[in-house]
């Protein structure tokens, strides 16, 4: 099983996606957490190449930067382990595409789409969780972590509500598929309605 895991800055993705491969192990599912951009060595190098101010990545590079990453990830590890039935908790990807760059750089969700299309091969998550919250509490939920404050400041609310609204369309387009958590909540909460949204899934 492919579990993805996705929301705006500050929404609590890691946090969850720790809690949950903890809680998930101790009911005996095995289970691996990756986040993206990375999981392989390639993938985290690349990770440090789209995060780095200086290099100023253009919204085209950073959408095939990212592909390129996943790409890498689906071919080295992803497939390998679902083949071997292990199931992943996956801290962003595809969609996370479609709402920063697709939505958020302006690049439109369809070419966003198709450019992951050949990335992962047509792969996609049994189940996206969506931690669902405002770009103003994002935000200041992330002030405590430096440097990505500096950037998030620049990128301003605006930016992170496009992603928050593209986030909910693709929810909404896609219900099945997508489980809608409400962010805001305590840890606690958070991770309980996550096991409740894949409680079909462990069947
Ligand atoms: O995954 P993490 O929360 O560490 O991501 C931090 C930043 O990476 C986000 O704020 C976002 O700007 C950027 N990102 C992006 N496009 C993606 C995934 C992440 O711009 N597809």
């Amino acid at each position: 099983r492919l579990i993805t895991i996705e929301g705006i800055d500050g929404a609590g993705k890691s946090t969850l996606a720790a809690a949950l491969e903890a809680s998930l192990a101790r009911a005996g599912t095995p289970v691996v957490l990756l986040r993206e951009p990375g999981g392989v060595a390639l993938s985290e190098r690349l990770r440090t190449v789209v995060k780095d101010p200086e290099l100023r990545v253009d919204p085209a590079a950073e959408a095939l930067i990212y592909a390129a990453a996943r790409a890498q990830l689906v071919a080295e590890r992803l497939r390998p382990l679902l083949d071997e039935g292990r199931w992943v908790l996956l801290d962003r990807f595809v969609d996370s595409s479609l709402a920063y760059q697709g939505a958020g750089r302006g690049l439109g969700v369809d070419t966003v789409r198709a450019v992951n299309a050949l990335a992962t091969g047509g792969l996609a998550p049994d189940r996206t969780l969506l931690l669902r919250l405002d770009a103003v509490t994002g935000r200041a939920r992330q002030g405590v972590r430096g440097e990505e404050a500096d950037r998030l400041e620049r990128e301003g609310d605006d930016f992170f509500a496009t992603i928050a609204a593209a986030y909910d369309g693709l929810a909404a387009a896609e219900p099945e598929r997508f489980r809608v958590l409400d962010a805001t909540a305590g840890p606690d909460a958070v991770l309980a309605a996550a096991l409740d949204a894949l409680a079909d899934l462990r069947t």
